[in-house]
Parts: structure tokens; sequence; C-alpha cells
């Protein structure tokens, strides 16, 4: 598979550093808030990319960090007169509840900074002593300039981002570029003590640290949006590599971002929308759909009718694979003919377009188009006289591309298709005993339930309304 890397800005065949195992670290949100229609960009892409390196038998083991300590959280807590914690497992609950809205798998470890404290205090200890950092009045900094290879993600030089740059009078840096690791606080309640005294830790280190513990000190994959390349990927690598003596990431994916009818969505210009508000609008199935159906790495505009057209393309596609359903669980034919069995083989080449897009540096976009295909070439060649057999491979072959894209929510769907077969079957055995009032309020109980059914020759069909 070849993946765009933003550290040497070009597409690379993916060599893991363990044969058939993948470490991957992505950038996890600052939680204060619900979250926005634009994260959930970098949580579905990354996800779509886990889902299709298990699909190619990898063994993804997948950490997302959440930055539970932060002033917007700290300054929420005191507006509401709560501790922090409040605040941060509130939204931590309410991220895992819009990220399970988008079928996006759980992290094989979601660590959080309050409980890395000691982790934190070691690692930056570690830079001190290595050179890499220095203290100053209970703050500690990286130190930019002992880091030779410091700008190499974002292709920055160093004396260039200095000299845009001046100290202030006041300031404790030694230079412009330097970051700081440890931010002295006096408030008790909301800092740790440390050899530098009480203070916070500053945003980058988590990473580093927690990737490092988890993950270990080389990983395969790091992965967040474009904004994080400069600064915070680019500290994580200083900060990592000074530590370890060893290369961090051996990839780097970043995602595009999402704009607002083609303007940067931002709180003051009103044009700010969470992914619950949206998910109220347009179901999470739609959202996710329609953040694949453009390249990760390229812009991708939101607006309401680009929303309502990917709602609709949708529901193309489950119309498709709930047609296939029904004509492999009712059709009396059980095997394929002849010609099936070379419409099946013929219907491969979806499957080959889908997997040479997502090959390609994970294109959804074209990978989507190579689904639509499969359904224009099922919707024409498989039909009510078709065989068991064969409307049955179609439908798991469409279905298995879906998956991959997590489009399918398998398991509510399965739980209500069984309630409605269920009513359905209910249904039959009244009228079978002439006693069509039941027949009649069952039909009903379906209307009410957004059902409605068919009665045809191969037996009910339904129907979503
Ligand atoms: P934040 O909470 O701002 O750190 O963002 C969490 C994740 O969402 C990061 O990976 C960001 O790069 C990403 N992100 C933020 N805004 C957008 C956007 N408008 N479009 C796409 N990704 C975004
Ligand atoms: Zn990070």
């Amino acid at each position: 598979m070849k993946i765009y890397n933003t550290l040497t800005n070009r597409k690379e065949e993916f060599v893991p550093i363990e044969e058939n195992k993948i470490k991957m670290y992505v950038c996890g949100p600052t939680v204060y808030n619900f979250i926005h229609i634009g994260n959930a960009r970098p949580y579905v892409v990354f996800d779509t990319f886990r889902r299709y390196m298990q699909f190619k038998g990898y063994d993804v083991s997948f950490v997302q960090n959440f930055t539970d300590v932060d002033d917007r959280i700290i300054n929420k807590a005191k507006e509401e007169n709560v501790s922090m914690d409040v605040i941060s497992n509130r939204y931590i609950d309410e991220v895992n509840k819009d990220a399970k809205g988008l079928n996006v798998l759980p992290a094989t470890h979601n660590p959080r900074v309050t409980e890395e404290i000691p982790e934190i205090i070691e690692m930056v200890k570690d830079l001190i002593e290595k050179g890499y950092a220095y203290e100053k009045n209970g703050s500690v900094y990286f130190s930019t300039e002992g880091f030779a290879d410091y700008g190499k993600l974002s292709n920055r030089k160093l004396e260039d981002m200095e000299s845009g740059q001046r100290i202030e009078i006041d300031e404790e840096k030694q230079s412009p570029m330097d970051f700081i690791l440890w931010k002295p606080k006096n408030d008790k309640e909301y800092t740790w003590e440390s050899p530098w005294g009480n203070g916070r830790p500053g945003w980058h280190i988590e990473c580093s640290v927690m990737a490092k513990k988890y993950l270990g000190e080389t990983i395969d994959i790091h992965a967040g949006g474009e904004d994080l390349v400069f600064p915070h990927h680019e500290n994580e690598i200083a900060q990592s590599e000074a530590v370890n003596g060893k290369p961090f990431a051996n990839y780097w994916m970043h995602n595009a971002f999402l704009n607002i009818d083609n303007q940067k969505m931002s709180k003051s210009k009103g044009n700010f929308f969470t992914l619950r508000e949206v998910s109220e609008q347009f179901s999470y199935e739609v959202i996710r759909f329609f953040l694949l159906s453009g390249h990760y790495r390229s812009r991708i505009n939101f607006t309401h009718d680009i929303l309502k057209a990917a709602e609709t393309s949708l529901t193309r596609i489950k119309t498709s694979l709930a047609n296939l359903k029904f004509i492999y669980e009712n059709s009396n034919v059980l095997n394929m003919t002849e010609e099936e069995n070379k419409f099946l083989l013929e219907s491969k080449k979806f499957e080959d377009d889908f997997i040479k897009s997502m090959e390609d540096d994970l294109n959804t976009a074209d990978a989507i188009s190579a689904i639509f295909e499969f359904v224009r070439f099922a919707n024409s060649n498989v039909n009510e006289n078709s065989s068991k057999e064969f409307a049955k491979n179609i439908y798991d072959n469409m279905f298995k591309l879906c998956d991959i894209l997590g489009m399918e929510e398998l398991k509510e769907d399965n739980e209500t298709d069984k309630e409605i077969e269920g009513l359905i079957a209910k249904r039959q055995e009244a009228k079978k005993s002439k006693d069509f009032a039941k027949a009649d309020s069952i039909r009903n109980q379906l209307l009410e339930m957004g059902i409605t059914i068919e009665d045809t020759r191969a037996g009910v069909r339904w129907h979503r309304l």
C-alpha cells in the first residue's frame, strides 16, 4: 500500500516495523466541549485506514489520547464551580458517544494526560539531563537549537523561523523557537509537584510520552489534522528523537481541513457546528459517508446540500443491498447458473478497483465510485429470477466493501431487522388463519415504525419509509 508521508513529501510503500503489525498514534481532542464537525474528519479517516489495514490482515494497535488538562477545561470548571475532571469526564463521554455513532472502532488505548504525569516528569527530566532542555524560574523549555533536525517535518529552517520572531525583554526563553515542556502555576487544584516546583505539562510533551509508553520508541504511523504539522508534530519529533535517539514515527499522515460553505469554520463567523447538532439533522452514517466521499488530503466542503446529496447516494447503496438480501432470502432457485457464474467473476472487477483505490493512499473517493459501479451492475444483473447462491455472493461481496469503509451499522440494523421480520411472520400467520383484523393491525404497527410492506409473488418485501 502507498501512503503519502508528510515527512518525505511523497507517496511511499508502507513497510511496517514488525511483520503484520502496525503501531499507530493519532492526536486526540482537548475535552472541554462537544467536538465539531471538522474534528469528526480525523476520527473517520484514520478509523477507515485502520479498518482497511485490519482487512489486509494487520494487527493494529491504535492509540489516541485525551488532553484532559488545559486552560479551557479549567476555565469551564471554574465557571461551573466543579472540579476539572467533572468537565473532562463529561466531554470524554460525549466524544465517545459521537465516535460510536460514527461507527469508529474503540482505540486500543485512550490515555489521559492527568494519568500520565509521572511519566511526563520523567521525560522532561531526561531531556534536561541529555542537554536538550533547560529550566528557568520553574519553567522548562526545549532548546530547539540543540536539535539539529528541528523543522524536518514542516520543511522549515530554524534560522528562517527565528528571524521572524523576537524575544520579548522579559521572556525566559533562550531562543524564540524554544517551546515549553513544563509551566509553573500557582493554583494548587490544577497542578502537580515536580522537581521544578508546582506546575502543569505543556501540550506537546504528552503525545511523546504516551506514544512511547503504549507503542514504543519508534512507531509506524503518527496521524492528525494538517494544522498539527507545525508546531505540534514538529515538537513531538524533537522531544521523542532527542530523548530516545531513534526515529519517532516512520510515516506521518495528515488529513486536510473541512470547511463550511468554503470558509474556515470559526465561532466568531457563526459557521461553527458541533458534530452532535449535525447528527440531529443527518444520521451519523450519512456524515461518515460524506467525510469519506473526498480524499483525506483534499479539503472538503460542508453544506446542507452536499450532506443531502450524500444521504441520497448512501440510500442508493443501501437499497441495492436490501434488494440483494431480499432476493437471496426468497429465491426458489438454489444454485448458480453458468451465466451467473460468469457475472460473478466479472463482478470481481469492482472489488479490484476498490482495493486499487484504497492501496493508493487511501483514496476513499475512488473506492466509493467503485461501489457505485458495483451497485449499477447488481441492479441490472440480479433480479427476482436469480439464484440464491448468485444473489448471496453478490450481496456478500458488496457488503464486504461497505464494511471496510465502516458504512454499515450492522448490529443496530440487525436488531430492528429481526423485530420487523418477526412481525411480518406473525402477520403471515394471521393471514393464513384468516384473522385479517390482526394482520391489518400488524401492518399498522409496522407503519408506525416507518416500515411499509408489499406482498409479492416471492414473499413479503419491506422498506423503510
Ligand atoms: P483540536 O481539538 O482542535 O486539537 O482538534 C482535534 C483534531 O481535529 C486534530 O487532529 C485537528 O487537526 C482536527 N481538526 C480540527 N479542525 C478541523 C477541521 N476543520 N477539519 C478537519 N480536521 C480538523
Ligand atoms: Zn499529539
